[in-house]
Order: structure tokens, then C-alpha cells, then sequence
């Protein structure tokens, strides 16, 4: 036998107890004639007293950091406890010990505060991985996972695999390819998610479906990206958006318990994808905390159209708070959006100039940055007094909900990035200020997303979500009743596609989309016409999803579903900004496993059986 116990499980009631121990070497520190070594495994570790009469021995066969250890003792109480770890009331005298297996010197010191950087630990994450800190990430992935799946089997839910060697996926990204041998010049695709499959379950009449599975998509990675990842993939028959947006409440906050104790038992806010573009600036908002947006002038002027329900439709009054001053800036921009930063009133010169600076950074892109300090005796100082009287400067405080003590931040410019920027700003600024904090969670639903959204360079209609999800029941008729032609890109915002809504639901927590997803199309017509809008052909639609379009004809139910960013959600609940952290074997940010050293190139062997000759030298 190896071992009889493991290195975290012995204490103080241990004592006097014979065991045998198996781990790895942490450190060996060396006191005259005795030694005391620190066995690790997975379960923690254990000191280990080798006394005077192991020593010819241990000076013959010195153990070194990580060599693998097994040493026969008595549980024995230390004298010098260590409160810090839970064994540390007891060590194990050693009576007898064999070096199972030597190491050589690890490249970085397996420790929490470790002196390897991100490459070399990448490069040797199996060492990596025996770091405390690397293991308790994936044992809350695996608690993450395993309460996922309790849920969900509770809620009869099927856990059913599906294939990894398909045909594309459409959900936005290019496919990962596999060429086949058997079939020559032929390609399989890396599905970027089981979508076909749980819709072709659900006609199969498993009507509650979910996986754990792996995503494959092949994007230029943008930070914290993988270009495999997982998902917890659901899907559900005979239900509506409120049947889903229940039932995976109930899974995160089921999760928020199992895993972080956490009784979340307030209902999880919900707002239009509308209300969270126009508050916050963008589509999945911190709600956190407050700072939402101040349109005094906007291009997103749809939401005025369309939208009865937007509380904050711009309106006249704000417009008139900045226009007439002669302010070119503001008058000549699109787009002049603000937000009123609590406290910050007594900013100095250098603050406010590096936050400009800030504004100024190419990936916030804009040209400058405009402030207005409400003083705490009621005083208004701003950038632009020479355009606005303090009259005015209070008008502009007041509506963007300032209070004496606040300071207004106000950027200008085109819709788009001014509206992407200031949420960029709202982030910051709550970051700075410590309202965005790690250990807590906010969850919202964003709903109604537009169901098209415009390709300039095609000037055709793009899915948002994917294909298959269904417009809204009242825009149904738009859909069938209108060409998708855009006769005129420069005005396609007025085109009745664009204002077609979704019946998709994102949740967001903290600030991050942790899960999308959408009540499908179920009858052939409606899919038909949904490629139709997407610019397809009937050959192309019938080529790429003829098995799905045939399948619609005998009997698909209604159904919808939903998908989780499994890395994503074990990151934000791990208090992580990193999905890397998370993932036991991840890849680098250009898409590598440096570890493996992948992708490498084939031999010329097996290019030759799949028939490939190659454009580039491969190196
Ligand atoms: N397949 C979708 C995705 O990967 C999720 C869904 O619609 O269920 O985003």
C-alpha cells in the first residue's frame, strides 16, 4: 500500500497513530542532525521529522523540491504548532522513507506566490497545476460543475453527448476545420456550439436536454479568450422566455449556494436591450452600482420609435441643456453622453488631465473629455465655463442626477463610440471608486435584443444570436410581410428589419454576459424565411441545413434554450478576471498550447493520405 492517509487529513487525534504517507517534497529544511521535510498532495500538507537516525541515510539520498516521497511514522503533537495550516497541530516522525521518484529543480517554486511568469508556468502547467492556487480554481470548476448538473438532473433534465466532427454551426465565428481522410478533399467542422443538435433533440422529443461541452471557435482572441471553451448547453421543450428565464435562475442561484453559500433570493432584475444601451452604454451592464448615462444627445434615436416602454427617451430638455452655446463640440457631435461621478468633485487638475488621457487611449479612442465639478458648497466649475454659465453647468449637474460633491464626466463624438466609451468610463470610474466588488453578485436578464443586426460591408442582415432564434410573436408579420432588401445602407436603421425584436435573453452578472440564448423558430416557413433574410440562397440553405429544415416537418415542438460560459461563470465566481485560471490546460492568447507546442506542423505522411498540399511552408 502507498499510503494510508492522505497529507490533509491528520490532526491531533492522529496521535500515536502508525501511518504511511505519499507526497511531494515542498521543502527540506535542515536543523544540525535532524530534518524536517513538508509533504504535499493534493490534500495538503504534512511536516515530516526525519531524526538522527535517518540521517546517513538522508545524506546519502538527499530529497530535493518536489522528488516523491513515502515515509512510514507516528502521528506525534509538535511542539511548535502552526495554526496556519490544518495539520499543523501534529507532525509524523519518520521511521523509515524511500524516494518513490527524483525531480529535477522545478523551473518556478511550486507556491502561492509564485516566481514563474504566465509563459513558463504555461509552458510547465503540470506544475502549475500542483499550486494551491491553480487547484482550488479547479476544484470550484468542478463544484461549479457538479451543482450544474444536480440541478438540472433534479429538474429531469437529460444529459445527452453530442458530436464534435459535424458541419458548421453558425454562431457568428469561423469553424475550426478536420479534414477526412476517408473521404478526400471533404471537411468536417468543430461545432462553435451543439445548437442543431439539442434543436434536432428536441424534435426527437427529449424535451429537457443539457451538456457540459466544449465549444470550438476560431476567432482572433481578444483578451481572455479561448479559442476552445465550455459551455453548460441547455435546451427545453414547451416553453416560453418566462419558462426558461425561471428555470436557469433557479441553476445560477442553485450554483451561488452550492458553491459560494450564497442565498440569492431577490429576483433577478430584468431590463430591454434598449434600457441597458441607453442607461449604461452597452448590453451587458454592471448593475452594481448606479452612474447611468445622461443622453443630452443621441443617435440611438430607434428606441425613441420603437420602444413605448424606454423611460428615458430623449427628449427636448436634455438637447436644450447643451445646444445654443456655441460650444462646437457638442453641437457638432452626434452623440454627447455623460455620467455624474459620486464624491469626485475635488478631483485635481492631474486627476482630471489623466483621465483624459485615459479617453485618449487608442482603445477608448476618444478625442477629449469635458467635465463638470459640483462643488460640495454648490459651486460649479467646468471645462467649458466659457461656453455654459453656472446656470446651465447646474442644469446639466442636476440631470445626470450630480449632488454636490459629484463630478460630471461628459464625452461627445459618434453614437456608437461615444456610447461604447462612456460605459467603458462608468466601468473605470466604479472600479476606482471600489463599487465594483469582487464578493458580491448582481444578476440581471437583458431582453428583447434586436433580431438583425446590419453588415456594412455586405449590406445584408446578420443574425444577432444565430439563425434559429425566433423574432418576437408581434414581429413576426414584419418579417414575412417585408423584402429584407436595404435599398438604401445609409438609412438602414429605418428599414423594418432593424427594428424587429428577439426572443432572446441574455444574463449578465457582474457585468459580464454569463449565458444567451433564445425561444426558437420551429416551422420550416418561418426558418425558410429566416435564411431568406440572412441573404441565403434556397439551394444554400437547403445544402447547409436541409436536415434541420426537413426535420421541422415531422412535429417539431416549440422549444428554446440557453447556454452558460462555463469558464466564464467559474472565473467571476473564483473572484478572477481571467478564464485561463480556470481551465486546466488552457491556450495562450495567439491560440497555442506552448506546453504541447500546438498547432505544429504534419508530416508530409499524412498530409499525403488527406490528399493536401499546403500554400505555406510549414515550419
Ligand atoms: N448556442 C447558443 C450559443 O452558443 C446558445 C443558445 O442559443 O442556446 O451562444
Amino acid at each position: 500500500m502507498y499510503r494510508t492517509h492522505t497529507c490533509g487529513e491528520l490532526r491531533q487525534q492522529h496521535v500515536g497513530v502508525a501511518v504511511t504517507l505519499a507526497g511531494w517534497v515542498q521543502t527540506v529544511r535542515k536543523f544540525g542532525s535532524i530534518t524536517f521535510v513538508d509533504l504535499r498532495d493534493r490534500y495538503g500538507i504534512t511536516q515530516l521529522l526525519f531524526g538522527e537516525e535517518l540521517n546517513r541515510q538522508l545524506t546519502e539520498d538527499p530529497p530535493g523540491r518536489e522528488f516523491v516521497l513515502q515515509v512510514i511514522g507516528t502521528v506525534t503533537e509538535r511542539t511548535n504548532k502552526n495554526p496556519n495550516i490544518p495539520t499543523g497541530d501534529i507532525e509524523i516522525k519518520v521511521d523509515s522513507f524511500k524516494t518513490l521518484n527524483r525531480s529535477v529543480t522545478p523551473p518556478f517554486t511550486i507556491q502561492d506566490d509564485t516566481d514563474g511568469g504566465d509563459d513558463l508556468r504555461m509552458k510547465y502547467r503540470y506544475l502549475d497545476l500542483r499550486r494551491n492556487a491553480v487547484k482550488k480554481n479547479l476544484e470550484l470548476r468542478y463544484a461549479v460543475g457538479r451543482a450544474a448538473r444536480n440541478y438540472l438532473h433534479e429538474q429531469q433534465f437529460m444529459d445527452i453527448e453530442t458530436p464534435f466532427l459535424i458541419k458548421s454551426t453558425p454562431e457568428g465565428a469561423r469553424d475550426f476545420v478536420v479534414p477526412s481522410r476517408m473521404n478526400q478533399g471533404q471537411f468536417y467542422a468543430l461545432p462553435q456550439s451543439p445548437q442543431t443538435f439539442k434543436q434536432l433533440l428536441m424534435v426527437s422529443g427529449y424535451d429537457r436536454y443539457y451538456q457540459i461541452v466544449k465549444c470550438f471557435r476560431d476567432e482572433d482572441l481578444r483578451a481572455d479568450r479561448q479559442p476552445e471553451f465550455t459551455q453548460i448547453d441547455c435546451e427545453m421543450s414547451f416553453v416560453e422566455q418566462e419558462d426558461i428565464l425561471n428555470m436557469f435562475e433557479g441553476m445560477i442561484k442553485h450554483i451561488f449556494k452550492a458553491v459560494k453559500n450564497i442565498d440569492y433570493t431577490e429576483k433577478v432584475e430584468r431590463m430591454t436591450w434598449e434600457q441597458a444601451m441607453w442607461n449604461y452604454g452597452n448590453d451587458k451592464p454592471d448593475i452594481r452600482f448606479g452612474m447611468k448615462l445622461l443622453n443630452l444627445k443621441s443617435a440611438f434615436t430607434r428606441s425613441e420609435r420603437i420602444n413605448s416602454q424606454l423611460e428615458a427617451v430623449l427628449d427636448e430638455g436634455n438637447a436644450s441643456l447643451i445646444s445654443g452655446a456655441g460650444f462646437g463640440v457638442f453641437d457638432n457631435a452626434e452623440t454627447v453622453l455623460a455620467i455624474a461621478v459620486p464624491g469626485c468633485s475635488e478631483y485635481t487638475r492631474k486627476q482630471t488631465d489623466e483621465l483624459t488621457e485615459w479617453v485618449k487611449r487608442p482603445q477608448i479612442g476618444m478625442q477629449g473629455l469635458v467635465f463638470i465639478k459640483y462643488n460640495t458648497d454648490g459651486s460649479l466649475k467646468s471645462s467649458v465655463d466659457k461656453f455654459y454659465n453656472e446656470e446651465k453647468l447646474k442644469a446639466i449637474a442636476t440631470a445626470a442626477g450630480a449632488v454636490p460633491g459629484d463630478l460630471i464626466l461628459i464625452l461627445a463624438g459618434r453614437e456608437e463610440r461615444t456610447r461604447k466609451a462612456i460605459s467603458e468610463l462608468r466601468l473605470e470610474m466604479g472600479r476606482r471608486l471600489g463599487l465594483r466588488k469582487d464578493n458580491e453578485f448582481k444578476l440581471l436578464w437583458v431582453l428583447d435584443f434586436p433580431l438583425f443586426e446590419y453588415a456594412e460591408e455586405e449590406n445584408r442582415w446578420v443574425a444577432r444570436h444565430h439563425p434559429f432564434t425566433s423574432p418576437k410573436p408581434s414581429d413576426i408579420s414584419v418579417m414575412i410581410n417585408n423584402s429584407p432588401v436595404i435599398e438604401n445602407p445609409e438609412k438602414y436603421l429605418e428599414h423594418p428589419y432593424s427594428n424587429i425584436k428577439a426572443n432572446a435573453y441574455d444574463m449578465v452578472l457582474n457585468g459580464n454576459e454569463i449565458g444567451g440564448g433564445s425561444i426558437r423558430i420551429f416551422q420550416r416557413e418561418l426558418q425558410e424565411k429566416m435564411f431568406a433574410a440572412l441573404g441565403m440562397s434556397q439551394e444554400e440553405a437547403l445544402h447547409k441545413f436541409g436536415f434541420l429544415l426537413g426535420a421541422f416537418e415531422y412535429g417539431a415542438p416549440p422549444h428554446g434554450g440557453i447556454a452558460f460560459g462555463f469558464d466564464r461563470l467559474c472565473a467571476i465566481l473564483g473572484g478572477s478576471e481571467s478564464i485561463r485560471d480556470f481551465i486546466a490546460f488552457p491556450k495562450n492568447n495567439s491560440g497555442r498550447d506552448v506546453m504541447l507546442d500546438a498547432p505544429s506542423a504534419i508530416d508530409d505522411q499524412q498530409l499525403e493520405e488527406l490528399s493536401i498540399a499546403l500554400k505555406v511552408e510549414s515550419r
